[in-house]
């Protein structure tokens, strides 16, 4: 049977395997979907090995989508421009990165949250590998002005190099967390913090009538839950943007991009009945728009 995996650290919340098995059922296709946790130093141990044993495709996780980009020896303009890969495709002989983080948050925020891109302004927090993965198509969805703020101001930077034409016209530019005040419309959570139940350290204003966005998931994220008590306009997990880069990896893997609406359906009323629950149990964090 052909075989993939998701590799990260930590992996044990991925939804990955689940998503994959659902894919695979809808379409008629047989495969088997691992999780394959890697240490922080081990990610080419780990995945070279999984590849040596046969395996014919990976996604890349948190925190090694950088280094996967290192590794393979082929990469998808997209990957190439974010500098992370996300989805390998190995053919027995050469491993080809992609990255399909951009594709699916974008059309998550476009088609499954009717949320256009065009003219608005966007703030998008943290700036390791999937906020190197969106950059790319969020800026090609025509924003009005894309800002990156980092804890390492530094890696905030070296992103916006990445794309000097949408610099020099003032479509995206760098800032410290510390130093935003100003209010947007979508506030994109790419960071980490929320994997620890941390929340960036960001004035609460930057999300007062914002949509605000957390690419991590769960039914109550703590970002999600911060932003809903700052007169957030709307918030939204990443369940979403899992989802779709999920079906444009299957996209990549199989040939056969599956449906993604009844899945998001089925996962969004798992969601209700767990916040509804948490809820109930008296917990205050439990609700999720
Ligand atoms: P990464 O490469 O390790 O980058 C982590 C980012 O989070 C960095 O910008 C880091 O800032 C920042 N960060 C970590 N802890 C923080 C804190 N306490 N306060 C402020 N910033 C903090 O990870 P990644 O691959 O970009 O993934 C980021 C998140 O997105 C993960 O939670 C991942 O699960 C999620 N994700 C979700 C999807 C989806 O489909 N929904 C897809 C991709 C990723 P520094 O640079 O200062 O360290």
């Amino acid at each position: 049977m052909d075989r993939y995996a998701v590799i990260g650290n930590p992996v044990a919340h991925s939804l990955s395997p689940r998503i994959h098995a659902w894919f695979a059922q809808q379409t008629g296709e047989v495969l088997e979907y691992q999780r394959l946790l890697a240490p922080l130093d081990g990610f080419v141990e780990v995945a070279g090995r999984f590849f040596a044993e046969g395996g014919r495709g990976a996604n890349v996780t948190v925190p090694f989508k950088a280094e996967a980009a290192a590794w393979v020896e082929d990469l998808d303009p997209l990957a190439r421009a974010a500098g992370a890969v996300n989805t390998i495709l190995y053919d027995g002989q050469r491993r080809y990165g992609f990255n399909t983080d951009g594709l699916g948050l974008v059309r998550d925020l476009e088609i499954n949250q009717h949320e256009s891109l065009a003219g608005v302004r966007i703030l998008m927090l943290g700036a390791g590998g999937a906020a190197n993965g969106v950059a790319g198509p969020l800026l090609a969805a025509g924003p009005a002005e894309l800002v990156v703020a980092n804890r390492t101001v530094g890696r905030a930077e070296q992103l916006v190099a990445r794309f000097p034409e949408a610099r020099l016209g003032g479509k995206i530019r760098a800032a410290a967390l510390s130093e935003l005040s100003e209010r947007f419309d979508i506030v994109i959570n790419a960071t980490s913090a929320g994997l620890d139940g941390a929340v960036p350290a960001v004035d609460s204003h930057v999300v007062a009538g914002a949509f605000c966005y957390d690419m991590v998931y769960g039914h109550s994220t703590a970002f999600c839950s911060w932003a809903a008590a700052r007169e957030a306009r709307a918030v939204i997990d990443g369940v979403g943007m899992l989802v779709e880069q999920a079906a444009a990896a299957f996209l990549v893997w199989r040939g056969i991009r599956p449906e993604t609406r009844p899945l998001l359906e089925l996962l969004r009323s798992e969601r209700q009945v767990a916040a509804g629950e948490a809820a109930a149990n008296g917990d205050p964090e439990g609700l999720e728009s």
